[in-house]
């Protein structure tokens, strides 16, 4: 198109309240009875066309495990043959549209998940994921949007950035999309991130093989359809559901894999890394790889701590979404002489948390996603209450009967390195430490050392110098890094995420960092009026003229 247009300048989507009365409350009521009422099928989505199988998995709510809300329909090799195929097909035409048009269709999209289909997005991910309704809208509708919204606005960004051109020349940068298509696999915590590790490289021009989680395939579903509506070309991201080695065994084995964007746990990321590092030389180009995995997100009160925005922080920072959050604070490091300030506080407000299903608004804590997720987070409860050197400050119950629920639960630990401290229980447990004041700068190096993740933290202090010294000596213990609030709720286009160490490739989601990644700059220079001779005045010999040599007379008098 012949302009140079400007997306809309991105804006936060505001969160809805769901207060009592309110009329989003009454209608996401709607929506969760109109979804409850339905059975759907969840087909995979290869070249446009929903495709079945014979693999059928059974979708159902986590915290109401005799309700089937879908079957989906499970991909293996041949339907990978067939989305790469789709995919490349696609490629052709749509690596060449105009990115005004691929930006329109992403910004539709958010148009439809802000306005006509929050709802709906907002009751598939609390029925499909147990997230509670504020929980829900803040990522599956607000930062779904945002990343759709500023990526097309970071995308001009990074299409403006452009090289000098001296006098006689232009020089230009021109983003190419990759060759080949984008794994986009995700994982099930957050609807957002469903939509935005296909659509990222899509809005750059890639194309991409989608594989959700089985266990968030509910809401994915949805997402898919609602991009398909925005006017989505067929094949240009293919929806695979499917058991993770089945589809990604096929893929990472195309000779056409371009790029893994990934998000997910640290073991399976380092499996796709491998496999990639394996398959290397099959490769037309080197893959980008980009991964944002696990984290043992801490908070570290230092003595000047404000002890009540600890307290809250504990309390939002574990618990929000059952503690299935990468961000969520996990470890706890209280200075001795403050702690009895909050020490029953917390228990109680712990304690008093309303636990139980989604439809239920006043519940705080919902299910954990599934029974493997019980099962694991379960073992580290049970565990710690047989351990001498852990007192259960609040919870320590669960039970799976109906949903699998696990009350949230405060550890407090004798061993700074205990297991519980160390590993991500991906669940809504968290460990606290009691430190000697003297001991701060000892319980920094803990802080560091202790995990191998460094994706969230948060520091709490009302002194300046201790604020400044903390931030600096923990400098590489998380990629986002907080004080005085809690380490997870990151905004995108605020607080660009992403952690590093064995936390992932850190390319920072939803920002311009993460598009760089899925693009191939190609340098064009063009010379207006190009050299006809091919000698260069020094390869001149030097002339004698009345025994001054030329090289003596190149002044500005002899050229005169
Ligand atoms: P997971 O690793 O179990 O699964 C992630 C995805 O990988 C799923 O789609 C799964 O089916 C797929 N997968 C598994 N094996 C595969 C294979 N061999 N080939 C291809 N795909 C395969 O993670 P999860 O339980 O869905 O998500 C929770 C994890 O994600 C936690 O560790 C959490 O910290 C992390 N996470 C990180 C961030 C971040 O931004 N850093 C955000 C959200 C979640």
């Amino acid at each position: 198109m012949n302009t140079v247009a400007h997306p809309p300048h991105p804006i936060n989507e505001p969160p809805q309240t769901y207060a009592p009365n309110s009329p989003e409350r009454a209608s996401l009521r709607d929506a969760l009875d109109d979804l409850k009422a339905q059975h759907i099928e969840i087909p995979a989505f290869i070249g446009g066309e929903a495709v079945t199988t014979d693999r059928t998995f059974s979708v159902r709510a986590p915290h109401e495990h005799t309700r089937e809300l879908a079957t989906a329909y499970f991909c293996g090799a041949d339907e990978v043959e067939q989305a790469i195929a789709s995919a490349l097909e696609a490629r052709k035409t749509w690596s060449q549209m105009d990115w005004q048009d691929r930006a329109g269709i992403f910004l539709k999209a958010a148009e439809l998940v802000s306005g006509p289909y929050r709802d709906t997005i907002n009751a598939a991910t609390m029925l499909g994921q147990s997230k509670n309704a504020y929980q829900s809208d803040i990522e599956a509708a607000c930062e779904l949007c945002d990343f759709l919204r500023f990526n097309a606005h970071f995308l001009e960004q990074l299409y403006m950035e452009q090289p000098f051109s001296p006098d006689g020349q232009w020089n230009r940068m021109e983003y190419r999309p990759l060759e080949g298509f984008v794994f986009a696999v995700t994982p099930f915590n957050f609807t957002a991130i469903q939509c935005n590790l296909p659509t990222a490289p899509a809005l750059m021009g890639n194309v991409a093989l989608w594989k959700p989680s089985p266990r968030s395939i509910y809401s994915a579903y949805f997402v898919y359809k609602i991009l398909e509506e925005a006017g989505l070309p067929p094949g240009v991201i293919n929806m695979l559901p499917g058991a993770g080695a089945d589809v990604g065994d096929p893929v990472l084995a195309s000779p056409h894999l371009a790029g893994l964007h990934f998000t997910g746990s640290q073991a399976t990321f380092n499996h796709l890394w491998k496999s990639i590092g394996e398959n290397l030389d099959t490769y037309r180009s080197y893959p980008r790889i980009v991964g944002e995995t696990g984290g043992k997100d801490f908070i570290v009160a230092h003595p000047t701590a404000d002890m009540e925005a600890v307290r809250t922080a504990i309390v939002r920072g574990a618990f929000e979404y059952q503690g299935q959050k990468c961000s969520a604070a996990s470890r706890v490091y209280l200075p001795a002489s403050r702690w009895p300030e909050i020490k029953d506080d917390l228990a109680a407000i712990v304690d008093a948390i309303k636990v139980g299903p989604v439809e239920d608004f006043t519940n705080y804590v919902n299910a954990v996603i599934d029974e493997r997720a019980y099962d694991e987070i379960t073992a580290y409860i049970e565990d710690a209450k047989a351990d001498p050197g852990v007192t259960v400050l609040a919870g320590g119950t669960h039970s799976k009967d109906e949903g699998y629920f696990v009350d949230p639960t405060v550890l407090v630990v004798d061993d700074p390195k205990h297991v519980t401290m160390r590993e991500e229980i991906f669940g809504p447990v968290v460990s606290i430490y009691i430190y000697e004041d003297a001991e701060f700068e000892d319980t920094l190096t803990l802080v560091d050392e202790t995990s191998p993740y460094a994706l969230t933290g948060s520091i709490f202090s009302q002194d300046r110098d201790v604020i400044a010294h903390v931030t600096k000596r923990l400098e590489n213990a998380a990629g986002n890094f907080y004080i005085n609030d809690k380490p997870t709720g990151s905004v995108v286009g605020q607080q660009p995420f992403g952690g590093l160490r064995k936390s992932g490739t850190n390319d920072k989601a939803g920002s311009i960092f993460n598009l760089t990644r899925w693009v191939s700059p190609r340098a064009i220079k063009e010379t207006f009026v190009p050299a006809t001779s091919y000698e260069y005045p020094h390869h001149q010999p030097d002339k004698a003229t009345n025994g001054v040599s030329r090289t003596e007379r190149a002044t500005p008098e002899g050229r005169a």
